[in-house]
C-alpha cells in the first residue's frame, strides 16, 4: 500500500486499531483525535516504534475548517491514497420518544456530516492523482435499528452505508474505491460512552461466534478493504460482527 492513508477518530478504540495495523505494514498514517489528546500521543508512539510515519492532529469531524486543517497535515506526509471514516460517537440510551434534538444533530453531525466533509477532501486530492481507497466504518445497527438504545445512532450509520453506495458510483470512474464495514459488538470505549460499560457482556450470548469482537479484528478488515488484495470491492459493505 503507497501513500498516506487518513484515519479518523484514531486515538481510541478500532481507529486506533487501524492505525497500529497500518504501521506494523509500513503504511504511513495522519490520524485525528477529538479530545483525547493523551491517548493520541500513546497512538502515535507506538506507531513510530514500528518505523512508520505517523501524525495526530486535533479536528473535530464535523467542524470543516478541522477537516481542511486534517487534510492538508496528512498532505506533508505524501500524497493521500487512503481514508478511513472512522470518528464516530453514540450518546446515552434512549427511547426515540425522549430524543432530544440537540442530541440527534450532534449524532448526525459528527457521524455523517463528519463522514461526508472528510469523503470529499479525500476525492478531491484523490482524483487526478492515480485514485484511492475509501472505507466508511458504519455498524450493524444500521441493519439491527438499536431499538430502545440509540435509533438515532443507527440511521446515521444507515446514512454512511448509503454514502458508500452513492459515492462508490460517482467515483470508481476516477480509479477511487469506497467499501464500509459493520463492526457488531466490539469492546471499546464506545459502550461506557452510551452509559453501559458492560454492553458487550450482556449482549453477547446473541452473537452466533459466542463473543464481541476486538478491534483488531475490525482492524484487518479495514486494512484488507484498503490493499490491492480488495482491488474488485467497491460500493459494498462488510459485516464484521460474529454473525450477529
Ligand atoms: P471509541 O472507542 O469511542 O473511539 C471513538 C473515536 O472517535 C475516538 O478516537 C474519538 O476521539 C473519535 N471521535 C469522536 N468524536 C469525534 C469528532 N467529533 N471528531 C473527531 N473524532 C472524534 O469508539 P469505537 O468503538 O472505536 O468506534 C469507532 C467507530 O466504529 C465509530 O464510527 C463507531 O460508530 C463504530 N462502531 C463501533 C462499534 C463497537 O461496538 N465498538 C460497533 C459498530 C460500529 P477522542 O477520543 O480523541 O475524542
Amino acid at each position: 500500500m503507497d501513500g498516506t492513508v487518513v484515519v479518523t477518530g484514531g486515538s481510541r478504540g478500532i481507529g486506533a486499531a487501524v492505525v497500529h495495523a497500518l504501521a506494523a505494514r509500513g503504511v504511513r498514517t495522519c490520524f485525528s483525535y477529538n479530545t483525547h489528546r493523551e491517548a493520541a500521543d500513546v497512538v502515535a508512539a507506538t506507531a513510530a516504534d514500528l518505523g512508520t510515519e505517523t501524525i495526530a492532529v486535533q479536528a473535530d469531524v464535523s467542524v470543516e475548517a478541522d477537516v481542511r486543517r486534517l487534510f492538508s497535515a496528512a498532505e506533508r506526509l505524501g500524497p493521500i491514497t487512503g481514508l478511513v471514516n472512522n470518528a464516530g460517537v453514540t450518546a446515552a440510551q434512549s427511547k426515540v420518544v425522549d430524543l432530544e434534538v440537540a442530541r440527534i444533530r450532534r449524532l448526525l453531525d459528527v457521524n455523517v456530516v463528519g463522514a461526508f466533509l472528510c469523503a470529499r477532501e479525500a476525492v478531491k486530492r484523490m482524483t487526478g492523482s492515480g485514485g484511492g481507497t475509501i472505507v466508511n466504518v458504519s455498524s450493524r445497527a444500521a441493519v439491527l435499528g438499536s431499538a430502545g438504545e440509540y435509533v438515532d445512532y443507527a440511521a446515521s450509520k444507515a446514512a454512511v452505508d448509503a454514502l458508500t453506495v452513492g459515492l462508490a458510483q460517482e467515483v470508481a470512474a476516477d480509479g477511487i474505491r469506497v467499501a464500509g464495514v459493520r463492526p457488531g459488538l466490539i469492546r471499546t470505549d464506545i459502550h461506557a460512552s452510551s452509559g453501559e460499560p458492560g454492553r458487550v457482556e450482556r449482549l453477547q450470548k446473541q452473537v452466533p461466534l459466542g463473543r464481541g469482537g476486538e478491534a483488531s479484528e475490525v482492524a484487518e478488515a479495514v486494512v484488507w478493504l484498503l490493499s490491492d488484495a480488495a482491488s474488485y470491492v467497491t460500493g459494498t459493505t462488510l459485516d464484521v460482527s460474529g454473525g450477529r
